[in-house]
């Protein structure tokens, strides 16, 4: 008797959350035979092109249905999400990955800074603070200048304030609302780095090499990878930070792990549980980008290698999108356009330079930067 040939469903991914980081990974997916859905608040959110796109907020039990019917997995692309619709997929029996614990952990600066200080791993000395009567005193046990941070969705800058002195502490305060903030102690790093690793459900792990990222206001603007100057020790260091975290939360997934490096040692200043803006570079600068490393870990399969082909720039694009006639002085830029409205301050895009030689690197990104840069003041 000859047997039927039945097509095979193609495995689908469930994303809570529809911007940059949904879509990115949805490429990523596409040649590996992955079909994605993914739900956001936003019906304007990027990612509805390569995926099916459901508009709900995340807490709406109905939509977390729709999201999860007849997905292989749920991961997420934002902090953001509440860890009772983790709660709710669980209990209808769907793996979401990385977990609730990860979630838990990393959406409230306080949670995040008590789980490492018990853990030993180092961070800026800090207070959780729920007054002004806190904050000041806060602010005078740490020294200023400090920065204070409001406990949840806070990111690129939003939701911090620097304190210089005494007479800033009313004013910081009156900013947050009256809600409780966490104060740190201000850090004088040499520069900013990241580690980007990966947990497999299998529990096999990767560690992208260290990149050095530049602030502006507390919005990343550039990542350079790897981090030039790295020395073994401290890429060893990192990683067992790394191993520590990816093992003690039972992590599957890709994890970023944003560090100050100091003088004398690695700080961490936030986790962040998914894939990240300093891992972008992975897409044409590594033998495999942290997309498709995310995938292949919460689907259980083999990881690819996280070494780099080379040296990459990748620089963000804030504001306003530059056309491929903008950048066209570097025939070899890779632009990647989130589709979003341009609107000050807010990424819409980057753009990736790799080059075997890091001079040749640096003075191809010094091209480009103020092309870059004169399309962001033309921001609407
Ligand atoms: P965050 O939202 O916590 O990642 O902070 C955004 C940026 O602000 C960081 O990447 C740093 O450039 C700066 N920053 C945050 N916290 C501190 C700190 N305690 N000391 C010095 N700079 C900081």
């Amino acid at each position: 008797m000859s047997r039927a040939i039945t097509m095979e469903e193609p495995i689908r991914v469930g994303i809570l959350g529809g911007g940059q980081l949904a879509d990115m990974l949805a490429l990523a997916g596409y040649p590996l035979g992955l079909r994605f859905r993914v739900l956001d608040p936003n019906p304007a959110a990027p990612a509805g092109h390569l995926a099916e796109r459901l508009t709900g907020a995340f807490d709406d039990p109905a939509a977390l249905d729709r999201l999860a019917d007849g997905v292989r997995v749920i991961t997420y692309e934002t902090e953001t999400v509440p860890v009772t619709a983790v709660r709710h997929l669980r209990l209808r029996g769907i793996a979401v990955r990385p977990g609730r614990r990860p979630l838990h952990v990393t959406r409230d600066r306080f949670h995040e800074k008590r789980f490492l200080g018990r853990r030993g791993i180092p961070t800026a000395e800090f207070r959780l603070v729920t007054s002004e009567a806190e904050l000041r005193r806060a602010v005078d046990e740490l020294g200023t200048p400090v920065i204070a941070k409001t406990r949840t969705l806070g990111y690129d800058g939003r939701g911090q304030t620097r304190i210089h002195s005494a007479r800033d502490v009313s004013a910081a305060w009156n900013a947050g609302n009256g809600r409780p903030l966490i104060v740190e102690r201000f850090v004088a790093f040499r520069r900013e780095l990241s580690l980007v690793c990966v947990r497999s459900l299998t529990g096999e792990i990767r560690y992208y090499p260290l990149v050095e990222n530049v602030h502006v206001e507390g919005i990343l603007r550039t990542t350079t990878a790897p981090a030039p100057g790295i020395t073994a020790a401290i890429q060893t260091r990192a990683e067992s930070i790394g191993k520590q975290l990816l093992e003690t939360l039972d992590y599957v997934g890709v994890l970023a792990i944003e560090l100050f490096e100091t003088t004398d040692d690695l700080l961490v200043n936030e986790l962040a549980p998914r894939v990240h803006n300093s891992g972008h570079w992975t897409i044409e600068g590594a033998a495999c980008s942290q997309f498709e490393n995310h995938l292949r870990a919460i689907l259980g399969w083999p990881l690819r290698p996280t070494c780099a082909r080379g040296h990459a720039i990748m620089l963000n694009t804030i504001g306003r999108i530059p056309s491929p006639a903008d950048i066209a002085v570097d025939e070899d830029a890779f632009l990647h356009d989130y589709r979003k409205t341009p609107r000050p301050r807010r990424k819409v895009g980057h753009v990736t330079l790799v080059d075997s030689d890091p001079e040749r690197l640096a003075v191809r990104a010094r091209r480009l930067a103020p092309i870059l840069a004169e399309i962001e003041r033309g921001a609407p």
